[in-house]
């Protein structure tokens, strides 16, 4: 059994291959947005730290099950990422011809990207919208997703780093 080739599998119909999003791209849009989700106006978490936490309670010797990452982010393993791990949403899809373009990408929270998925693009634009969240004091000014405490605490151990987290690292430092 042959494993599914994930480039073949990402194929559009049109047989365009659709390739990964850069890193460096990713990081520009979750910036520019201030890591809020552009749906429901959430504050989202980068979800890569999710993981460095897990390690750093570890090394401080605590064994108990964490809730704090999992890599299917899902609510059984890691509540948090699945209501508000970031993530990037293509505003016209790729499928309909939406590019990658920054300016068709923006900042959504993993539970507003799922329910869009699942519904479709239209019926999607049809249901009542997540309701946004207002600040009573304003808009949040400084959020970084805890972006700046992934780039500490991966420092801290480079070398436990994988390949996708140095990836990760060189981006957010880049800028
Ligand atoms: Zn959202």
């Amino acid at each position: 059994m042959i494993a599914p080739d994930p480039e073949k599998s990402r194929q559009s119909e049109g047989g365009t291959a659709r390739r990964p999003l850069s890193k460096e791209r990713q990081v520009a849009v979750f910036r520019r947005d201030g890591w809020v989700c552009c749906w429901c106006k959430r504050p989202m978490i980068f979800a890569p730290v999710m993981k460095l936490l897990e390690r750093e309670i570890r090394a401080a010797g605590n064994g108990d099950p964490l809730a704090y990452y999992h890599a299917h982010w899902t609510r059984h393993s890691a509540p948090l990422l699945d209501l508000l791990g970031a993530v990037i949403d293509h505003i016209e899809a790729f499928s309909a011809g939406g590019t990658e373009h920054i300016d068709n990408l923006a900042t959504a929270c993993n539970k507003c990207n799922g329910r869009k998925s699942a519904d479709g693009v239209d019926k999607w634009d049809k249901r009542p919208k997540e309701k946004p969240i207002k600040g009573r004091y304003g808009e949040p000014q400084n959020w970084d997703g805890f972006s700046s405490l992934f780039v500490m605490l991966a420092q801290r151990d480079a070398t436990t780093l994988t390949a996708n987290e140095r990836g990760w690292l060189r981006a957010l430092q880049s800028a």
